[in-house]
């Protein structure tokens, strides 16, 4: 029996996110209870998982009852049902925050008003609109749903005017207004993020910048920490904060840059831990997961310096080989027993080095052994022009 209560820790959407945060709360103390559509969502193999929509208030009530308060691993929860429970328990980020990082148009806008830099963008309702933006922001440019779109999804790129109705078409299904947003299309070096974490008090910390690789939208690679000059480093930062401190921010987030000719412009911030941060569980010193337990739970925040240098790599469709993988010294394994399926993450590995020309090797390594050289080309090829990302 424990020396005290354990808490409940409720979360909201139960998949792979939910299952780490809770591998990593356990250890603190901390129980917990998931809220997911799917009856199988893969949190529910490590913790308590209830099945039910998450407008259903009967099980919003239910669900309340049980837990001490209540965080996400999942951002699309709608917005007035993180407010009706707000009224019953502690909702960590606080649903304004999450109504925010909802909508790309209202989270563009409160970058913008931050003095954050953004790439052009204007709200659009219909097709007349989208003529207008797209004379205004040019070609090419991404079309993107304001609402519910992650993973690439929910985009549509112009590369010319004449792709003005297959577009409108693509994102309104063909309605007459849908709520969307249209962004100039940025030629960026580099994909940066930020993870960082605030405290019930106020306290911010942050990890190294993390460099990332997207394929077909979706994130393949990172590599951290990330080569960043100390001017750049301090507007990432600058910017992180500058948006947790207006949004009264508790937990962990993301924030999504773009490296634009030694300028960082804001794509868009995860109100919860995130996908780029996942090589924080082993190197770092306490990982986002931790840290985000520690900042909703009210305790001290952990040390988010990064143990030597990390690769993550994401399993996206089905799982490669894990006998292979952990042979390799510095290999870590995380599979997050969904099953296959063309697109979905299933899982990661994290391929960690005390120095960069180990991670190299082993990175390498892993490559070769798993026949995905492709995946690990672009974090080798940095690491050989340079010392790191
Ligand atoms: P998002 O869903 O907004 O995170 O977009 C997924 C990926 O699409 C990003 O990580 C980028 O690789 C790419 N992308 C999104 N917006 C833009 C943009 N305005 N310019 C260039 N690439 C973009």
């Amino acid at each position: 029996m424990s020396a005290r209560e354990l808490v409940r820790v409720g979360i909201l959407g139960g998949g792979q996110l939910a299952r780490m945060l809770a591998l990593a709360g356990a250890p603190l103390g901390a129980k917990f209870l998931m809220l997911d559509t799917d009856a199988n969502a893969c949190g529910g193999q490590v913790a308590a998982l209830m099945h039910a929509d998450y407008r259903d208030h009967d099980a919003l009530a239910r669900f309340a009852n049980q837990v001490d308060f209540a965080t996400f691993d999942f951002e699309n929860v709608p917005a007035d049902s993180a407010h009706w429970l707000a009224e019953r328990i502690p909702v960590y980020p606080n649903p304004r925050a999450l109504a925010v990082a909802q909508d790309r148009l209202a989270e563009k806008t409160l970058f913008q008003s931050l003095g954050i830099g953004t790439p052009a963008f204007r709200a659009v309702d219909t097709l007349a609109e989208l003529r207008a933006a797209v004379s205004e922001i040019g070609v090419p440019s991404i079309l993107k749903t304001r609402r519910l779109g992650y993973d690439g999804k929910g985009q549509y790129r112009l590369r010319n005017v004449e792709d003005v109705d297959a577009a409108w078409v693509a994102l309104s299904g063909g309605r007459d207004s849908a709520s969307l947003i249209l962004e100039s299309f940025v030629r960026f070096q580099r994909e940066l993020s930020v993870i960082a974490v605030r405290s019930r008090s106020g306290e911010f910390r942050h990890w190294p910048l993390t460099r990332n690789w997207h394929h077909e939208g979706v994130l393949s690679l990172s590599l951290a920490p990330a080569s960043v000059t100390d001017t750049m480093t301090a507007e990432a930062l600058n910017y992180a904060k500058a948006v947790a401190d207006q949004l009264d921010y508790v937990g962990v987030f993301a924030l999504e840059l773009f490296e634009v000719d030694g300028r960082l412009l804001a794509n868009e911030m995860a109100p919860r831990v995130h996908n780029s941060g996942h090589w924080t569980i082993e190197g770092a010193e306490c990982s986002q997961f931790e840290n985000h337990l520690r900042a909703v739970m009210g305790l001290p925040l952990g040390d988010t310096a990064a143990r030597g240098y990390s690769a993550m790599l994401n399993w996206i469709g089905d799982l490669p080989d894990e006998q292979a993988a952990l042979a390799i010294p510095g290999v870590h394994w995380h599979d997050y027993g969904k099953s296959s399926r063309p697109g979905r993450k299933v899982g990661h590995a994290t391929v960690c080095g005390h120095d960069p020309d180990q991670l190299q090797s082993r990175l390498q390594r892993l490559g070769v052994a798993l026949d995905r050289e492709t995946q690990v080309a672009p974090a080798l090829g940095v690491m050989r022009s340079s010392r790191i990302a």
